[in-house]
Formats: structure tokens, C-alpha cells, sequence
């Protein structure tokens, strides 16, 4: 399952009170569609008419689909900086000694199985890439030698006949092809228009290709 707002207020209010005894206040519930972490715990300091007060996010990724436990055991994960950071006690580090303690404590009694490591697993990365299906521009690339490659385009006119231009121009450059492709194997490269070329094979781009179309500028 995904994280929802639903799911994260519900889960929240269950966990602030058989773990915290409800001493946590309601954060700022922040679901994000970044790809670069599960969770997050952000302070940020808000000052109104002289006086400053702390506003507590908790952030956290839709994209990742996990098992509810783990996306639970996630979330206690982020409580935990929060009971430490919104009660003004001190750790040597985000995962200092105080952190470990009350997570063993925490997996001790509730038989949870909360863990300090944020890093994110293949599959987890693997996920996290957008499966939305978008159009983009593909330079398929080839080289005098045989070898071919790609490049996702920015969809800008300038930018794409100057790849094409340039690139057309080197004199280890067979052709440069321009397609429009829906793949979302292109999704999880870098649009941008510098002079570089992800080295593929035809027996890769064949397939990934086959519902392309002939960009014609
Ligand atoms: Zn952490």
C-alpha cells in the first residue's frame, strides 16, 4: 500500500497514543512525491508578532509501496525525531544514543521493527521512479563504429535541433534520429541538453522504441 493523508493522521493518532501517551501535537502532515527519501522529520521556526514557535513537518513519500507495517514502523521512525526535537532533549546525532533507546524500546514492547537506516533499498529506488506515462523527446543516437545510444531532450526547439545539429556535425556520428516516445523507461533519465549520449544497444532500443513516433521539426 501507499501513504495517504488519511492513512497518516490515522496512523499518527494510533501511535501518539499507545507509544508517546498522546504527548505529541499534531505536525504538519507534508505526503511528498519526492524520490529521495521515505521519511522526513523538519522543524522550522515560525515567528508571529515577536514570538517564535516551532512548526513541526512530517514528510513522507506516496510513491513507495510497502507492506502497512513497515510503512508504520516508517512513520514511528519520524515520530521518534519528533518526541526528541519537540521536547527539547538532546542527541549527539540525528541517530544518537538517545534515538537507538527509545527505538529498542520501542520495538521491544510493541514488537515493532523499526530501524535507523533511511537508505533505501533496489526495489524501494526502483519504485520511486515515476511509472507516469509522458511524452518525450528521444535523440537516438549512432555512431559510425556501430555502437547507438540516446538522449532525453529538453521539448524545446532551440534545444533539440542544436543537439542534433552539433552532434550530426562530429565526425564519429553516423545519424541523429529525433522520436517522440510515451516509454517510462525514459522517465528515469536526466532531461537536459548536453552533449552526451546514454550508450545502449539496438536490441535494447528496439523494443522501447516500437510505439515511437518520427519527430519532425
Ligand atoms: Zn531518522
Amino acid at each position: 500500500m501507499k501513504i495517504t493523508l488519511p492513512f497518516l493522521e490515522e496512523t499518527f493518532n494510533k501511535f501518539n497514543k499507545e507509544i508517546f501517551d498522546g504527548q505529541l501535537s499534531e505536525p504538519v502532515f507534508e505526503p511528498s512525491r519526492a524520490k529521495t527519501f521515505l521519511g522526513l522529520c523538519v522543524r522550522k521556526p515560525f515567528t508571529y508578532q515577536g514570538k517564535t514557535q516551532d512548526i513541526w513537518i512530517l514528510r513522507f513519500s506516496i510513491i513507495i509501496d510497502l507492506p502497512k507495517e513497515q510503512l508504520e514502523d516508517i512513520i514511528i521512525h519520524e515520530m521518534i525525531h519528533y518526541y526528541i526535537g519537540s521536547t527539547g532533549q538532546q542527541d549527539s546525532s540525528a541517530h544518537g544514543p538517545l534515538f537507538l533507546k527509545i527505538m529498542d524500546d520501542i520495538n521491544t514492547r510493541f514488537g515493532r521493527h523499526i530501524t535507523v537506516s533511511g537508505k533505501l533499498t533496489k526495489e524501494q529506488r526502483e519504485q520511486l521512479i515515476d511509472k507516469r506515462r509522458k511524452w518525450h523527446v528521444i535523440a537516438i543516437v549512432r555512431f559510425k563504429d556501430g555502437r547507438e545510444g540516446f538522449k532525453v531532450l529538453p521539448r524545446v526547439r532551440e534545444s533539440i535541433l542544436r543537439y542534433k545539429n552539433t552532434l550530426q556535425r562530429s565526425p564519429e556520428i553516423d545519424v541523429v534520429q529525433l522520436v517522440w516516445s510515451q516509454n517510462v523507461f525514459f522517465n528515469r533519465y536526466p532531461v537536459s541538453s548536453a552533449f552526451r549520449v546514454h550508450l545502449s544497444t539496438n536490441e535494447e532500443l528496439t523494443p522501447l522504441l516500437k510505439d515511437a513516433k518520427i519527430l519532425q521539426l
